[in-house]
This record gives structure tokens, sequence and C-alpha cells, in this order.
């Protein structure tokens, strides 16, 4: 990351090349299926744009960063909102670390919580090289566990009306199906309402990460194949390695947005919902139902009931998640998996050595 930046290429010298993917031309979106509407509030493309980010960020907005990347309505502004730009190679790693660095040695050296946010979204860009690196190392974590004693745990229960209720933002838990709103029309949510999403995904409502991690990918303007599936197994609990983090979207929606301006922003339908039912709408009595002119559950509900009791289906996930781990084999194979996908400071730290200065060649992908 410190080495010198790449000079472009001179563009002209590849105008007369053909290249050999040119011609016949690669099946377009309609052709393969994957055609869908684009996104009414997404953000717009080009390296200009990425860099007028980059700038404001590191400025200004970074001193937000701390504090700010958690609730769906701070990160909007919070964050670097770069990802898109960094996968779509209209911006590089390298240039986003450099200007960091440049800023933080700057003669006017930033404010402590200025530094700290700067500091905080370096800590992402390793993450971001850390994740791909895994993918890199085994392609096929897109496709199976990345521990195999979490084979069998979720495939043979698909339940399609859960994995409907999700897509369609129909599932009943206000803050999750407004994030499904969100997502549908801008292409982004922040870290911690992803990491929502899949948890309700493969805990409440039991979903193997494969599909759900499909339809995402098909949805993120940053979809980033390396971070993607990496997390999206993470969050389901079958890398083995890491603590599963199971998230509750209630308390969530209490914490992140407690006075209901995201959900309400996102789903119009809970604008009419008082305050005290705004994190469990399905508890409203017929009658303030009536009197506010909204139905909740049923099949033309403006509010869906959630299908599954929350807290009931969860105790079960975790059980049921909990018994694979203690199994003397699944605990024994994890070593193998920190040994391929761990942290190399975190695996050096644990094993009482300094951090290594110079690290191996990357594997190549040929
Ligand atoms: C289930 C799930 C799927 C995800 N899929 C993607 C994906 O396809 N593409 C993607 O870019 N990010 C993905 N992320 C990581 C993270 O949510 C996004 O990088 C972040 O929300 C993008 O917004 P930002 O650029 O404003 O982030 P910032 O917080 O400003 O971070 C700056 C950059 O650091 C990197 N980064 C940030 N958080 C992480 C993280 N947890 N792991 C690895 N790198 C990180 C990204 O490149 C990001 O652009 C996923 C997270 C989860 C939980």
């Amino acid at each position: 990351m410190s080495l010198p930046q790449s000079t472009l290429p001179n563009a002209s010298a590849y105008d007369t090349v053909p290249l050999p993917w040119v011609e016949p031309p690669p099946p377009d979106a309609l052709t393969l299926g994957l055609q869908q509407p684009d996104k009414s509030r997404r953000q717009a493309g080009g390296r200009a744009i990425g860099l007028q980010l980059l700038h404001s960020f590191i400025a200004d907005r970074s001193r937000q960063y701390r504090g700010g990347i958690s609730s769906p309505l701070r990160a909007v502004d919070a964050c670097s909102r770069l990802s898109p730009y960094l996968t779509w190679g209209c911006l590089s790693v390298r240039e986003v670390w450099q200007a960091v660095q440049y800023r933080c040695a700057s003669e006017a050296p930033p404010a402590p919580k200025h530094l700290a946010g700067l500091n905080a979204f370096g800590s992402r860009l390793h993450w971001h090289c850390h994740f791909i690196q895994k993918l890199e190392s085994e392609p096929g974590i897109e496709f199976h566990n990345m521990h195999c004693g979490y084979d069998g745990l979720r495939e043979s229960e698909h339940k399609p009306e859960h994995f409907a209720a999700l897509v369609s933002g129909r599932t009943g838990w206000p803050l999750v199906d407004a994030c499904v709103a969100m997502l549908r029309e801008t292409g982004w949510i922040n870290f911690r309402m992803r990491a929502m999403l899949v948890s309700v995904a493969a805990y409440p409502l039991w979903l193997h990460w494969r599909p759900v991690g499909e339809w995402l990918a098909t949805e993120f303007l940053d979809y980033e194949p390396g971070i993607h599936w990496s997390q999206m197994q993470m969050q389901s609990g079958t890398t083995g390695i890491n603590t599963a983090r199971i998230y509750n979207p209630i308390k969530q929606a209490r914490d992140q947005d407690p006075e209901g301006r995201f959900v309400r922003e996102w789903l119009p339908a809970m604008r009419k919902v008082p305050d005290t039912w705004l994190f469990e709408p399905w508890r409203m009595p017929a009658e303030m139902q009536l009197r506010c002119g909204l139905r909740v559950g049923g099949p033309d509900a403006d509010i869906p009931t959630p299908l599954v009791d929350l807290e009931r289906a969860t105790r079960l996930a975790k059980v049921r998640l909990f018994a694979l781990r203690a199994q003397p084999e699944v605990k024994a194979a994890k070593a193998a998996i920190v040994r391929q996908h761990g942290s190399r400071t975190f695996v050096r730290k644990r094993a009482g050595k300094a951090p290594l200065v110079a690290v191996p060649a990357q594997l190549e992908l040929l």
C-alpha cells in the first residue's frame, strides 16, 4: 500500500488493439436473465464522483465516522460511501489508503476525534484486503461452508415462504423491512444493518446463506465477492472460527432508530403507527388499528405479522448451532481454518510472536 501508485497507461495505445472478449460480444444482462430495473436512488458512478466523496470524507465527514457508522440514518453521511467505487475500480485501495496517511501526517494534524475516525476507516481498508484474500485462498467458500462440520445444518430446511418474506421486505420486523426497502432503491445499507439482515435470515428464519447471499449480491451496488461471501458465512455462523453474532431486530431498532425516523422514512405504512407500537406493530390492538386506518396481519395487510416468534425461533437456532459447535470433531477442525483464513497478526499475537514485517507473497489466481 505504500508503494508509488501506478501511472495510467496511454489509453490511445489500446484503441486499436482488438480485445479478445469483444468478438463475439459477451451475453448481456437480459440474455442472462439478470435484467432488473435501475435503482432510483443509487449512487452515481464514475471516478470524478468517487474522488469528490474521498475528499469530503477525509476533510470532514470522517469526524463522524466513529459513533456514526452503526445507525442506518447517520451512516449515510458518516461512512465513506466509497465501496462501489472501490469495487468497480474507479478508485484503488492504495490511493485511498495513501490519501488517509497523507492527511494524518499533515502539518495541521487532525483533531483527536477526526484522527480516530481516519484510523478506524484505515482498519476497514485492511479488512477489505483481508477478506478478499480469503476468497483468493479458497475460492470454494462462495459455494460451500468454510467449516464442513456445519454441512447439513440448514440445507434441507429451506422455507420458501421465509425467503419470499425477506426479499419482498415483508418479514413484519420494521427495521428489517425498512432496510430491504432502502436496499431496493439505493443498493446500499450500512455494515450493521447488513449484518442484522443476514442474522435474521440465518437464525430466526433459518435460511441457508447461499440463496440469501445471491439475492443480496444482486442488490448491492458494491458487490465484492471476497468480502461478501466471507461476511455471509461469518454472519450465518458457518466459518467455525468467529463468535456467533446474533442481532435482535427489535433491540437494534430501539438502539439505532429509537424515534423510528428510519422505518417511517422507508415504510410509509409505519407513519401511521403510534410510537408505543413502533417496534412491534403486530401487538397493536384491533380498535387502534381501525382508528389509525391500518391493517396489521392477514393477506392484504399494510403491515405483515412476523412468520415466527422471534424469541423462540432464535433460541432454537442457537441451540442447534451451539450443539454442533460443541462436537469434538467440529472443535478439532477449527485450527486448520484459523491457519488458512485467520488474520496473521491475530494468529501470531496468540502464539506470543511479534507481528510479521514482510508479508508472504499473495497466492496467484492463474
Ligand atoms: C453480509 C455482508 C455482506 C457484505 N458485502 C459487501 C460487499 O459485497 N462489498 C463491500 O464492499 N462490502 C461488503 N460488506 C462490508 C460493509 O458492509 C461495506 O463495505 C460497507 O457498508 C460499505 O460502505 P462504505 O464504503 O461507506 O464503508 P466504510 O465504513 O466507509 O468502509 C470503507 C471501506 O472499507 C471496506 N470495509 C468496510 N467494512 C468492511 C468489512 N466489514 N469487511 C471488509 N471490508 C470492509 C470496504 O471496502 C469499504 O468500502 C458486507 C458486509 C456484510 C455484513
